[in-house]
C-alpha cells in the first residue's frame, strides 16, 4: 500500500485513496510543489533538498514549456502558493537560483493539490466524479496551468490533469456527429491539453490555419477555447467559440457526451463562452480550419519615454478604428506592435500603417511591413518574441473596449487618457483581438455580448515578487481593481473577458455574459445537479466564503 496522505483537509482514508489509484491504472501521483527540491524544510518537517532536481527547477522557472508539463507549474506562481496565509514555495522569478527564497525557509503546499490523477481518458473522469461524490472530496481540473484567476488549482483537491490529452487528428470533410453529411468542414480535433504550438505545427504540415492564442503552450481545446478564445486572426475569422464545432466531454453525472449543433445544444452552447471547470471535464474540441494564410505583418518598436507616449496612444487611437475594419488584428505591449492582416496585400498594408510607421521612424525605432505565406511563419517569427511573461506574479485588469469609443473625437482623447493614467503604474497591454469583421450567428455563443460592438481586449497589469509582504500584494490586486475602474469609466456597458480579467471583477455575471447568464445557470443545474465542480467567479460557484477559496485574497 502507498503512503498516502490522510486528514488535513483531505477526507478519504488511504484505503479509499488506494482503490482509487488502483482504479485508474496507476496514474494517482503525489503533488508537491515544484520548487520543494530546492528547500530543506517541508511544512515544518526537516527533508532532504535535490540539488539536480532543484538546478532543474531553477534553470526552468520561467520557461513555459517547462511549466506546461508538470502537475505543479502555474504560468503565475501566486496560484500554487496559499495567498491568504503567505505560504508557498517559490522561487525568485528575477534570478532563481537566489538562494534567499529557499535557505532556511520552509516550503509549503499551499494551493498545491496533494493528488493528482494524470486523465487518459474518459473512464477516469468517469471514476474521479464518482469518487468525489462517494467521499465528499473537492475536484479541481489543470490543463495548461496559465490561467489568470486561480481557477486550476485548489488546496486540499483531487486535481485533474488532463494536459496527456494531446492528440491531433485532422479531418478535412468532418461532419459533426449527428449532423447531416451534407454540409462538410475542414476539422482539426485536438486533445485538451494540445498546446497551440502542437497544433500549429500539424496544421501547417497540412497545409490549413487553425485560429488560436498568441502563446505556445496555451492549450488548445481547455479553458481557451470554453472562456472565449482570442486570436490575432479573430477580428476577421471569429473567436475560437465561434469556430468550435464539437466538444467531447465527461459531465459531472458520470456521461460521456458528444455536443454539437446536433446533440446536447444546450451544453454546445453554455461551452461557447461559460467557461473551463463547471460544465464538465472535455476531452477534446474539433476546431474548424481556414486554407493556408498569406498575411501582412507589422511589426514596430522604439524607446518610450515621458516625452513620446502621449503622442504614441494618440496616433494608436486615432488609427484603430481604420485599422480594426482593414482587418488588423494584433498586441501592443508595451514598446512593442505587431499587428497581423489576412486581408491587405503589402501595398494596402503599407498605406494603412503609414501613420504608425511614420510615428516609429521619428522616434528612430525600427519598423517591418512584410508578408509571411503561413499563420506558422507569423506565430514563430513574430508572435514568439512578444509572448506574455509567465514564472512572474503577476494579476491583470482588462475591458472589452466597444469601437464607439474610436468614433468620436472626445471617445479618443478619453481613451489617450486612460491610457496616460495607467502609464504612470505600467505600461497597458492592449490585443486587438475582438471579431470586429466576423459574422457571428446570433446567440450561438454564450460570451458577453460586448465581444461583438469591441475593437480592443484593454489590459493593465500588476506585479510583485516573490518576497512581497501581504500588504504589497494586496496592493496589487487594488491596483488592478482601480485600472478597470478606469477603463469602466469610458466602457460603462461593455463587459469583461472571463480568460484575462480583474480576480474581483465587480459584477462578473454581467461582465463575462451579460443577458445570457440566468441560462448558463439553468444548463450548470442540470449537468451538475451535485455541485461536484465549482470554480473562482464561474457559472453557479459557491462564493468567496467556500472553504476551496480560503487561500484568495
Ligand atoms: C502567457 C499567457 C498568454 C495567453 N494568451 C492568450 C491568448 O492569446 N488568447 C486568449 O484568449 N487567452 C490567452 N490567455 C489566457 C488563457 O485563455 C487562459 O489562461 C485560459 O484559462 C487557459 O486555459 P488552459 O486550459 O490552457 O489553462 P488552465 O489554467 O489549466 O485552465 C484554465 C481553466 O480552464 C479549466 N479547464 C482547463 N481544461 C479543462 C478541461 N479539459 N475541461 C474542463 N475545464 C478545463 C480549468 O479548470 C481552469 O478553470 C493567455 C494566458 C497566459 C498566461
Amino acid at each position: 500500500m502507498t503512503d498516502w496522505i490522510v486528514g488535513v483537509g483531505l477526507s478519504p482514508t488511504a484505503a479509499q485513496w488506494d482503490a482509487l489509484n488502483a482504479s485508474v491504472g496507476g496514474q494517482l501521483h503525489k503533488g508537491t510543489p515544484l520548487a520543494l527540491p530546492c528547500f530543506s524544510s517541508f511544512s515544518g518537517t526537516e527533508v532532504q533538498p535535490y540539488a539536480q532536481s532543484c538546478a532543474v527547477v531553477e534553470a526552468n522557472y520561467t520557461s513555459t514549456e517547462f511549466i506546461s508539463s508538470v502537475y505543479s507549474g502555474f504560468m503565475q506562481p501566486q496560484w500554487a502558493t496559499c495567498q491568504q496565509s503567505q505560504m508557498g514555495c517559490l522561487l525568485d522569478s528575477d534570478d532563481p537560483s537566489d538562494s534567499a527564497a529557499f535557505a532556511n525557509k520552509t516550503c509549503f503546499q499551499g494551493s498545491v493539490s496533494p493528488y493528482y490523477l494524470d486523465v487518459r481518458n474518459a473512464t477516469d473522469v468517469q471514476i474521479a466524479f464518482n469518487f468525489s461524490q462517494e467521499t465528499g472530496t473537492v475536484l479541481s481540473i489543470k490543463n495548461s496551468g496559465h490561467d489568470y484567476k486561480g481557477r486550476s488549482s485548489a488546496p486540499d483537491s483531487l486535481a485533474l490533469w488532463v494536459h496527456n490529452l494531446n492528440s491531433i487528428s485532422y479531418d478535412a470533410k468532418f461532419v459533426p456527429e449527428g449532423c447531416s453529411s451534407e454540409t462538410t468542414y475542414q476539422g482539426v480535433t485536438s486533445g485538451t491539453g494540445a498546446s497551440w504550438q502542437d497544433v500549429y505545427e500539424f496544421a501547417d504540415s497540412h497545409n490549413i490555419t487553425v485560429v488560436g492564442g498568441y502563446h505556445q503552450t496555451v492549450a488548445s481545446s481547455g479553458g481557451w477555447l470554453m472562456g472565449g478564445g482570442h486570436s490575432v486572426l479573430s477580428p476577421v475569422y471569429g473567436l475560437g467559440v465561434d469556430r468550435v464545432l464539437q466538444f467531447k466531454i465527461v459531465t459531472p453525472d458520470g456521461e460521456l457526451r458528444t455536443v454539437n449543433e446536433c446533440q446536447n445544444t444546450d451544453l454546445f452552447w453554455a461551452l461557447r463562452g461559460g467557461g473551463g471547470g463547471t460544465f464538465g471535464v472535455v476531452l477534446e474540441a474539433t476546431h474548424k480550419a481556414e486554407p493556408q494564410l498569406t498575411l501582412q505583418v507589422a511589426a514596430m518598436e522604439f524607446n518610450v519615454t515621458t516625452s513620446n507616449l502621449e503622442e504614441f496612444y494618440t496616433v494608436l487611437v486615432n488609427n484603430s478604428l481604420q485599422w480594426g475594419l482593414a482587418g488588423w488584428g494584433g498586441h501592443v505591449a508595451e514598446n512593442t506592435f505587431i499587428y497581423v492582416n489576412p486581408l491587405l496585400s503589402l501595398d494596402e498594408a503599407t498605406a494603412s500603417m503609414k501613420p504608425m510607421v511614420d510615428f516609429i521612424n521619428l522616434q528612430n525605432g525600427s519598423s517591418i511591413i512584410t508578408t509571411v505565406p503561413s499563420w506558422l511563419e507569423f506565430f514563430n517569427e513574430f508572435a514568439l518574441a512578444g509572448e506574455a511573461p509567465v514564472g512572474t506574479e503577476l494579476l491583470l485588469g482588462s475591458r472589452l473596449i466597444p469601437k464607439s469609443v474610436f468614433e468620436t473625437p472626445e471617445g479618443q482623447s478619453a481613451m489617450v487618457k486612460v491610457l496616460l493614467q495607467v502609464s504612470e503604474h505600467s505600461l497597458p497591454y492592449i490585443p486587438v483581438v475582438p471579431p470586429i469583421l466576423f459574422n457571428a450567428t446570433e446567440n450561438s455563443t454564450s460570451t458577453t455580448p460586448a465581444w461583438r460592438d469591441a475593437l480592443w481586449h484593454l489590459n493593465a497589469f500588476a506585479t510583485w515578487d516573490f518576497n512581497s509582504s501581504f500588504e504589497e500584494i494586496n496592493a496589487a490586486y487594488n491596483l488592478t481593481h482601480e485600472f478597470v475602474d478606469m477603463f469602466r469609466q469610458i466602457a460603462p456597458d461593455s463587459g469583461s473577458y472571463i480568460n484575462e480579467c480583474d480576480v474581483h471583477e465587480t459584477d462578473f455575471e454581467e461582465s463575462f455574459w451579460g443577458p445570457n447568464y440566468p441560462r448558463l445557470l439553468e444548463i450548470k443545474q442540470k449537468y451538475d445537479p451535485n455541485h461536484l465542480l465549482d470554480c473562482w467567479q464561474c457559472v453557479g460557484w459557491l462564493g468567496a466564503s467556500d472553504d476551496r477559496y480560503s487561500c484568495y485574497i
